[in-house]
């Protein structure tokens, strides 16, 4: 056996070296375990590492999109922007990884094909392109959004241009200057890079399968004052995150659009448009909720962007027809204005979709000429990191197969059958409906405080049970029929990837999750099952 291929061993495998990864891997060293993280890029960041494309930024403030664990990182470290720029998260993410010593823990360029678990030994076996591993816990910090989806388009390995994806964008700066650029898609990604690119490029083709709403950013240089403010009292300001429905401390407003006088919710709604970002979704309490007050909103938004798009026709294919945040909410610099510009062309792929892609042209109502194809057509959401490995665990269970007609999970953190294993903002948890870092700081502290119970009561091995399970993804999926989310095509319920299981995954609501993980701890990990004996 040669070297590389000897086991290595080690309490916990974490694999992932995202904001997840590595505020676990601090976590579990503080516990006084061994840990490590097998990441299967070339440095730490996760999605702040592979979606490098112009205008990537987060969506959700900075003074909120960030951790909260450590009160000196965060006094001392300052964003420049209201909604801060993928390199200044990378930056901030690389700051983490040196200030907490966590490089030596970390093993990059190895990509995890097969975990197993051995029933004898109640360890994980684990298989990497690179080496073995055997570990007592395995945890997947794998990421909600960083499987690509990428379509296969008829004669797409045909094209000799520049071929780009947003979502494993070239370290390199890529220039579209005097080009002729096609784009498809038209999702936060394609929505925050289309601006830049269309200042560039000679010229730009949008192909636009399903319009997308979008809230203005207003983004500009952090405000000082304002983060004095946040800074002076930020353990009570991190608070606002666990009482937002959605984790967001923007706006938690409890009034009703139903209950309102119309010329004051749109009074408040064009406040909110001024302001508010993503939380624009949240204005209301009973946006997420009815259809009718969610139509209000929705209406009000597509009148905006009738009002920016000067060509009529072209607004008419810019807007939605769904409920507003049926897909995911976008937030935007410039977004429908861009459709002003000359150099810009939305082509409508409901009416014309995509037929051929060629050597340098893409073929849909006509013929476009192009030296550059941008794919911004999204991921294998919140189960495909998941299922792309080959997870074994009891009785020769294989996780694929066990979500082939939807994923199950209990409460996101566990699944049946697969003892020792955790996820981190896993199916079934707030996750992609939250602002995800104080989701991902929720799970790390859940896992790593439910290690060290199972260690301080000599517990061996933990698996939550089938019917915890079963009854978990059976709230999850009640809470989300009360609400506008299950009758649009997105994501969050597998229909952008063909084949799928249509299952829409995320828990909603922060604070009720938050008190049923509480709860579930206070009776002793209720729904999981310790040191199972067949
Ligand atoms: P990731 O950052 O996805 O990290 C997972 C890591 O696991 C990756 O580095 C990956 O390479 C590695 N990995 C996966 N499989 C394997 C394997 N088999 N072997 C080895 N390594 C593996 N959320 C918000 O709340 N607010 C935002 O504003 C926001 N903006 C976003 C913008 C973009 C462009 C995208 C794509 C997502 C955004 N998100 C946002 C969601 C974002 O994914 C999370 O906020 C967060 O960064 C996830 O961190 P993570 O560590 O859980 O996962
Ligand atoms: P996305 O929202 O899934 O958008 C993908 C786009 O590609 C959609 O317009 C989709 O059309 C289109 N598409 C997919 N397959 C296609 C095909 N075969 N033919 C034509 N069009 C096709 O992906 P994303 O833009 O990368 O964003 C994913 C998520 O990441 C976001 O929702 C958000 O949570 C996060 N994100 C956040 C930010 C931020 O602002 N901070 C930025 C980027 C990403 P359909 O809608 O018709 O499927």
């Amino acid at each position: 056996m040669s070297h590389e291929k000897q086991t290595q061993e080690f309490d916990v495998v974490i694999v992932g070296a995202g904001l997840a990864g590595l505020y676990q891997l601090l976590k579990l060293r503080q516990l006084g375990l061994t840990a490590v993280i097998i990441e299967k890029a070339d440095q730490v960041g996760g999605t702040w590492h592979w979606n490098r494309y112009p205008g990537a930024r987060c969506d959700i403030p900075s003074l909120e999109y960030s951790y909260q664990f450590d009160e000196s990182l965060q006094q001392e470290w300052n964003w420049s922007e209201k909604y801060s720029a993928q390199p200044e998260i990378l930056e901030y993410i690389n700051h983490v990884a040196d200030r907490f010593e966590l490089r030596d823990g970390i093993k990059f360029n190895e990509e995890v094909i097969k975990a197993e678990f051995d029933e004898v030994n109640s360890s994980w076996k684990i298989k990497t392109s690179a080496s073995n591993y055997e570990s007592r816990f395995v945890i997947f910090a794998t990421g909600c959004l960083s499987v690509p989806n990428k379509p296969d388009f008829e004669g797409l390995e045909n094209f000799e241009g520049q071929l780009l994806q947003t979502s494993t964008w070239p370290q390199e700066e890529q220039s579209f200057s005097g080009k002729r650029v096609a784009i498809i898609g038209t999702g936060s990604s394609a929505i925050q890079s289309i601006p830049l690119i269309a200042e560039q490029a000679d010229q730009l083709y949008v192909f636009q399968r399903t319009p997308n709403y979008s809230i203005p950013s207003n983004n500009g240089p952090m405000d000082k004052e304002r983060e004095k403010e946040v800074k002076e009292r930020y353990s009570e300001f991190r608070k606002d995150n666990w009482q937002n429905g959605f984790g967001i401390a923007a706006i938690s407003d409890e009034s009703l659009i139903s209950e309102t006088d119309i010329n004051e919710v749109h009074q408040q709604l064009e406040e909110n448009w001024e302001s508010a970002g993503l939380g624009f979704f949240g204005g209301y309490a009973d946006i997420p909720l009815d259809a009718n007050s969610n139509d209000v909103a929705a209406n009000f938004v597509r009148n905006k962007i009738s009002e920016i798009v000067d060509d009529p026709d072209t607004a008419k294919i810019l807007t939605p027809d769904y409920h507003i945040g049926g897909k995911r909410l976008c937030v935007d610099t410039g977004y429908f204005e861009t459709f002003n510009r000359e150099n810009v062309h939305l082509i409508n792929l409901k009416e014309n979709p995509i037929k051929q892609i060629s050597s340098l042209s893409l073929d849909a109502d006509k013929t476009y000429e192009i030296d550059t194809l941008i794919l911004a057509t999204g991921f294998d959401a919140m189960t495909g990191a998941l299922t792309g490995i080959d997870i074994i665990g009891r009785d020769g269970a294989k996780l694929k197969d066990q979500w082939e007609n939807g994923a199950k999970s209990y409460l996101g953190l566990g699944i049946a059958n697969f003892p020792n294993l955790f996820t981190v903002t896993g199916p079934g948890s707030p996750s992609v409906l939250s602002n995800m870092v104080p989701s991902i700081e929720q799970h790390v502290n859940w896992i790593t405080d439910c290690i060290e119970w199972m260690n301080a009561n000599d517990k061996k091995v933990i698996e939550s049970s089938k019917t915890a399970e079963d009854d978990w993804m059976v709230l999850v999926n009640e809470i989300a029929d009360m609400t506008i989310f299950t009758d649009t095509k997105s994501w969050y319920n597998g229909s952008n990837i063909e084949d799928k299981a249509k299952a829409f995954l995320p828990f909603i609501g922060v604070p009720v999750y938050t008190e049923m993980l509480e709860q579930v701890v206070a009776e002793d990990y209720k729904g999981f099952i310790f040191d199972r004996v067949n």
